[in-house]
């Protein structure tokens, strides 16, 4: 008896995974056809320098908008696709880049000074074909001014590799191109990888903004990132901003670029394009609430 009930609970097991292997398998073939389709867009979010209120770079991320006009956000389906399908990831980074540089390249021409920021996972990275790509892409974008053009890495165990990651953010920046550390402060070689990698810029993960002014232990990492940072010549972004409090506590800190709800939401290209020309600093939400704490 009792190794039959073990035999209906290995059965049950098994049927629990065959799903979730079937709705894995869905969602990846979803995603292939959406990303055939037109159905993925790249929203972008600035990056703000306080006090000035001037955007100095915007975050490119990807939003998959399905034909019923229902919105799925990259954590819905970027870490499947990643584990389980390279080839896809590498397919949806081509896209991602390719969109993300012409859309620089149309701000360029336009006059705008900006930095346009783009998620790179560490695989992708790592991937044989990311550099020439990357150089041949560039190659068909000869007008852009090559240091518009930013890459977020995210501190994951692919980065532990790091003589590897540090030959191809090398070569990369021999090409002209800058780099981010994003979520900083979240990996658990955080300083290692800020010692060990070619970076210009750190963004302080949210987690860490969340709890300003009053959380002691968040203030400290903030903190320590700030110093850290300016040791290393490296500027800093404050990630999820969102109340006007934060963004006193990190002016107060030293922290001058911000990004997050508070200041402006994910847009697309044409509602940044009006935000770079009408924004002015007594605009933003954040920058009327006061003077700064202390
Ligand atoms: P990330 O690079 O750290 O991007 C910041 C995320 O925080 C975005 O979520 C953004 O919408 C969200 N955010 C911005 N301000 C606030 C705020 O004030 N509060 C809160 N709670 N959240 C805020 P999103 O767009 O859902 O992207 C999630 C992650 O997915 C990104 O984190 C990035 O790691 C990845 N991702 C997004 N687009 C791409 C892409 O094109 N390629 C790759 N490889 N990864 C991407
Ligand atoms: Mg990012
Ligand atoms: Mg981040
Ligand atoms: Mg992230």
């Amino acid at each position: 008896a009792k190794r039959q009930r073990g035999g209906r609970q290995l059965c049950f097991f098994n049927q629990a995974i065959a799903h979730a292997v079937r709705q894995r398998e869905r969602l990846l073939n979803e995603v292939a056809q959406a990303l055939g389709s037109g159905e993925f867009v790249l929203h972008y979010q600035p990056i703000v320098d306080l006090p000035s209120g001037r955007t100095v770079a915007v975050e490119a991320l990807l939003r998959w908008i399905r034909p019923d006009g229902s919105l799925r956000l990259p954590s819905a389906f970027i870490p499947e696709v990643e584990r389980h399908n390279p080839r896809l990831m590498q397919d949806i980074g081509r896209f991602v880049l390719e969109s993300a540089v012409r859309q620089a390249e149309t701000w360029f021409r336009a006059g705008f000074s900006l930095t346009v920021a783009v998620n790179v996972s560490a695989r992708e990275l790592l991937e044989e074909g990311f550099l020439p790509t990357l150089a041949e892409l560039l190659g068909r974008h000869p007008d852009l001014p090559r240091e518009r053009l930013m890459l977020e890495i995210t501190e994951t165990a692919a980065l532990e590799k790091l003589a590897h990651a540090r030959s191809i953010m090398n070569a990369c920046r021999g090409l002209g191109v800058r780099f981010a550390i994003d979520d900083f402060g979240t990996g658990y070689a955080s300083l290692t990888n800020l010692r060990e990698l070619p970076v210009d810029r750190v963004k302080i993960d949210r987690s860490f903004v969340a709890g300003l002014p009053a959380a002691q232990g968040d203030r400290a990492v903030v903190q320590a990132i700030l110093r850290v940072a300016q040791v290393f010549g490296v500027d800093v972004v404050a990630e999820g901003v969102e109340t006007p409090t934060q963004a006193r506590a990190l002016q107060a800190l030293g922290c001058r670029l911000m990004q997050g709800y508070g200041l402006a939401h994910p847009l697309p290209a044409a509602q940044i394009t009006d935000w770079l020309r009408d924004a002015k600093p007594a605009a933003l939400p954040l920058t009327c609430a006061g003077p700064p704490l202390s």
